[in-house]
């Protein structure tokens, strides 16, 4: 695979009283509007990303993988650069938001059926496994102690979602749905396989927020 050389952040040695640069949001398909208002409401600004040139123009601050159709985000991102691209910030330490379609796109091995990914994010994921459209649903989830969430429970959106099967060494379990992992850390990659862009005031949001903020 081709690695794209990563070029670098734009506020290195740069003015310290530039505005902070807006993170990446992959528009291609799918929920991304939603992660726009979900992170303003945490001072973070946003720009819609559809091409690796945009992608590689700077460091983002971060990135937002959105929920959507993964087999037809793979199939718009096929040939284009951008799988490579966002492999490459993930490599450099920029923190990834991955939803739903969006851990897909990063997880180790895909199932149900299986399908291509990045590869990247060390967990196994089986597609649609919680039922069909007519069966999303709001569910109650539950923090993992430490895992950097401040609510014992808090809400999660489910829709289409996939389930988390095989959780790899490096990952981290920040959140439950019963016995499934749902909420996942990975280092600088944090993964929930539901949609915490349409909850008000999700703990997820908040706590990416502030993996943005502590990046050195
Ligand atoms: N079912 C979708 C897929 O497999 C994911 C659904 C979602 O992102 N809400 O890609």
């Amino acid at each position: 695979m081709q690695v794209f050389p990563v070029p670098p952040s734009p506020r290195a040695g740069g003015d310290a009283e530039a505005p902070p640069s807006p993170v990446a949001v992959l528009a291609l398909q799918g929920d991304f509007a939603a992660h726009a208002a979900a992170l303003a409401a945490h001072g973070l600004g946003t720009r819609e990303v559809r091409t690796a040139a945009q992608l590689l123009a700077g460091r983002p601050p971060a990135i937002v993988l959105p929920g959507g159709e993964s087999t037809t985000m793979l199939r718009l991102m096929e040939g284009t650069g951008l799988g490579e691209a966002i492999t490459a910030w993930v490599a450099a330490g920029v923190p990834v938001l991955a939803t739903c379609a969006g851990v897909i796109l990063l997880a180790r091995e895909v199932r149900n059926p299986a399908q291509p990914s990045l590869g990247v994010l060390n967990v196994v994921v089986e597609r649609n496994s919680y039922g069909r459209q007519l069966e999303s649903a709001v569910v109650p989830l539950r923090t993992a102690p430490g895992g950097g969430l401040e609510e014992p429970w808090f809400e999660g959106v489910f829709i289409r979602a996939p389930r988390i099967v095989e959780v790899g060494e490096g990952v981290e379990i920040l959140a439950w749905r019963g016995d499934d992992p749902v909420l996942v850390r990975q280092k600088n990659l944090l993964a929930a396989t539901f949609h915490p862009e349409l909850s008000p005031r999700s703990p997820v949001t908040a706590l990416f927020a502030r993996m943005v903020q502590e990046v050195p």
